[in-house]
C-alpha cells in the first residue's frame, strides 16, 4: 500500500503501560474507546501506542500509521510533533500569507498617502532577495544602485510596521528623483569631453556637484567636484565658499587621473569666483 496519496487527518495515543499498572480500570476504559485497527502501523505492523491518523485523498481508506512511517512518506516532523493535521498546516500557511498580504497592502497604502508609491515599484523589482541573501540584479542587469538599496530598506520596515515618518517620506522622494535623474547624468557623462592634458594653468568654468570637508596635515580643508562646461570633472580645494550647484570660475593646474579620463585633480587655484547671477555672467 502506498503512502504517497494520503493526508493526515488526526492523532490519537493509546494509554501507556504505567497508566495499566497505576490505574487499571482507566486504562480499560481508555483501551476500550479505542477504534478498531488501533494498535499496529498498518503499513509495516509494528506495534504502536502514538498513532497518525491518514486517509486517501478523497477521505476513504481511513487507518492508523506510526510516526516513523509518516515521517518515512515525508510528513514533516513539526507536523507530527505538534499533532497538526494537513488541514492545519494548510489553514496556518493561508493565515500567514494573508497577514503577509495584509502587511504589503498597507504598506502600499501608506507609501501611496505619502506621495511615494514609486518607492513600491522600486522594492518590488530592486528588494532584498532572501533566497540568495543578496540585493536582487537590478532589471538593467546591474547591481542596484545605493538609492534603490536605501528604499528597499525603508519600504521593508514599512510592511513591517504600517508607518513611515515623515522625514523618511521626503528622504525617500528625493531618492526617487536622483533615481529618475540618473539618466541624464549618464548621458552628460557619456558626452564629456576627455579631462585636459596640460602643463599651464587653465580657467575652469563649470558646477560645484559636491563639497566635502577633508583633513590633512595642513588643518581642515574644503574640497569640491566641479564640473566644466565641457563635461570632465575636477577634484580641487574650495577657495570661496561655494555651495552645491553654484556656477565657479577658476584657473588652475591640473592632472588626469589615471584611471578615469574624464576626471582629473586640480591643485592651487586663484582667481575664485562664484558666477551663479546672469548679471555676474554678463559683467564677466
Ligand atoms: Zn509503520
Amino acid at each position: 500500500m502506498s503512502l504517497k496519496n494520503t493526508k493526515i487527518v488526526g492523532f490519537f495515543s493509546l494509554p501507556s503501560q504505567s497508566l495499566a499498572e497505576h490505574n487499571p480500570s482507566a486504562y480499560n476504559n481508555a483501551m476500550a474507546a479505542a477504534p478498531a485497527g488501533a494498535g499496529a502501523c498498518s503499513e509495516c505492523g509494528t506495534g504502536i501506542l502514538h498513532h497518525v491518523v491518514i486517509t486517501d485523498l478523497d477521505g476513504s481508506n481511513r487507518r492508523f500509521i506510526g510516526s516513523d512511517c509518516a515521517l518515512k512518506v515525508g510528513l514533516s516532523r513539526h507536523q507530527i510533533v505538534n499533532r497538526l493535521t494537513d488541514e492545519q498546516i494548510e489553514a496556518r500557511a493561508n493565515a500567514k500569507a494573508e497577514e503577509a498580504n495584509a502587511r504589503r497592502v498597507r504598506a502600499f497604502d501608506v507609501l501611496e498617502n505619502a506621495g511615494i508609491a514609486d518607492a513600491w515599484a522600486v522594492y518590488l523589482e530592486t528588494g532584498f532577495d532572501t533566497a540568495y541573501g543578496a540585493y536582487k540584479v537590478g532589471v538593467n542587469g546591474n547591481r542596484i544602485g545605493r538609492q534603490e538599496a536605501i528604499i528597499t530598506d525603508i519600504v521593508t520596515k514599512v510592511v513591517q510596521y504600517g508607518s513611515i515618518s515623515e522625514a523618511q517620506a521626503r528622504f525617500v522622494k528625493s531618492l526617487l528623483s536622483q533615481i529618475a535623474d540618473r539618466p541624464r547624468l549618464e548621458a552628460i557623462d557619456a558626452a564629456a569631453a576627455d579631462f585636459p592634458v596640460t602643463s599651464e594653468r587653465i580657467e575652469i568654468v563649470g558646477e560645484v556637484l559636491s563639497i566635502k570637508e577633508v583633513e590633512s596635515q595642513y588643518g581642515i580643508t574644503w574640497k569640491m567636484l566641479v564640473r566644466a562646461q565641457a563635461g570632465w570633472k575636477v577634484w580641487v580645494t574650495a577657495p570661496g565658499n561655494p555651495g552645491k550647484g553654484d556656477k565657479v570660475r577658476f584657473f588652475a593646474k591640473v592632472q588626469p587621473s589615471k584611471d578615469d579620463p574624464k576626471f582629473g585633480f586640480g591643485s592651487r587655484p586663484t582667481k575664485f569666483e562664484i558666477i551663479n547671477t546672469e548679471a555676474a555672467q554678463a559683467a564677466s
